[in-house]
């Protein structure tokens, strides 16, 4: 099949990408790169484009739901601007892991309780990452976390993107947290997310559907999730599905394939603080081949990869160690901000 297979360059143009429709993008970021809004009532979110974080303010103090490495500081900042204006304290309490891959939960300090699936801790005291302690209160199937009054019900219901990937489900708050799953307004990156059990990514969002929530906190991008975002999720992955199917039933290979194999992974057209990046960034087949031509090997875990910055200040890694080429290549395609990868 190969032999026969045109070459790249000698093939007819692919046709252009799709410009990426507005619904996709969510609000714009303040002058030190985040965003930070209500969900509902005490519960708020924060994005700086590329990854999500939720925290509840309440009486009795700040609960944060993952610490994502891109939002780094910003994550103290949204705290302490919301907290000024609702009028209340803004010390960081508790640290809820979604799961073990978000890499700056150390940035609250040794004063905080952590809570994780118990996989979560055993994952990270594995890893032994500074920069992501392991939670010491943790649960098997399901968790009630009540502080200041307000209830939050975490669950488990196997595996999917990661081995302990949970819902976070807020059911004062008619919201539903649930990690690298659905990218709402986007397709999923490659690997379907990198996730490490394709089924059970396949089936997370009849999961999350089953709670009742209006707001999706997805962890990724700029914007919150509706009910529809799952469904059209649902909808791009099941024509996945049935078109790999079909592929494999005509046992013949699409003639497009050899083309999409030498096309660049988007051109970050019209999407605004990536523009300088996509252009610097290797294509995607040049990230993950080898020189020799061999491909990279796979790991898991790649987001453990990630690590502190503040974007607020010219961006460098607050804490762990150097970052290798071979590392800042597998930093996941959402965030990949070329400032970590030095
Ligand atoms: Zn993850």
């Amino acid at each position: 099949m190969a032999s026969s297979s045109p070459r790249v360059d000698s093939t007819p143009q692919l046709p252009d990408y799709v410009p990426v429709p507005e619904a996709a993008f969510g609000p714009a970021l303040n002058e030190q790169g985040y965003f930070v809004s209500r969900v509902e009532r005490n519960l708020f979110w924060v994005t700086d484009g590329t990854c999500q974080s939720a925290f509840l303010a309440t009486p009795d103090g700040v609960v944060l739901f993952d610490a994502p490495p891109t939002i780094g500081h910003n994550l103290r900042r949204a705290v302490d601007e919301v907290a000024a204006a609702e009028g209340i304290g803004n010390t960081v309490t508790h640290l809820v892991y979604s799961h073990h891959h978000a890499g700056a939960a150390n940035l609250f300090g040794d004063d905080i309780v952590r809570i994780g699936h118990a996989e979560t801790r055993r994952l990270l005291l594995r890893d032994n990452d500074a920069t992501r302690p392991a939670p010491e209160v943790t649960f098997e199937d399901r968790c009630t976390l009540q502080v200041g009054g307000e209830r939050v019900e975490l669950a488990y219901h196997g595996p999917n993107h990661s081995p302990d990937n949970i819902y976070i489900h807020f059911p004062d708050h008619d919201a539903l947290m649930l990690i690298d799953i659905v990218n709402s307004g986007w397709v999923p990156i490659y690997n379907l997310n990198l996730s490490e059990d394709v089924p059970g990514y396949i089936g997370a969002p009849d999961q999350a559907m089953a709670y009742p929530w209006k707001h999706y906190i997805g962890g990724h991008l700029g914007r919150l999730g509706t009910r529809d975002d799952l469904v059209l999720h649902h909808q791009y992955i099941a024509d996945i599905v049935d078109s790999a199917h079909a592929a494999l039933a005509s046992g013949r290979s699409n003639p497009l394939l050899p083309q999409v194999r030498g096309e660049r992974l988007g051109r970050g057209e019209r999407l605004p603080r990536r523009r300088h990046r996509a252009r610097r960034r290797a294509g995607h087949r040049q990230v993950h081949r080898r020189p020799g031509g061999r491909r990279r090997p796979r790991v898991h875990h790649q987001h453990d990869l990630h690590h502190p910055v503040d974007p607020s200040r010219p961006r460098h890694r607050l804490t762990g160690p150097p970052m290798t080429e071979g590392a800042a290549a597998w930093h996941p395609v959402l965030g990949a901000p070329t400032e970590v990868a030095v």
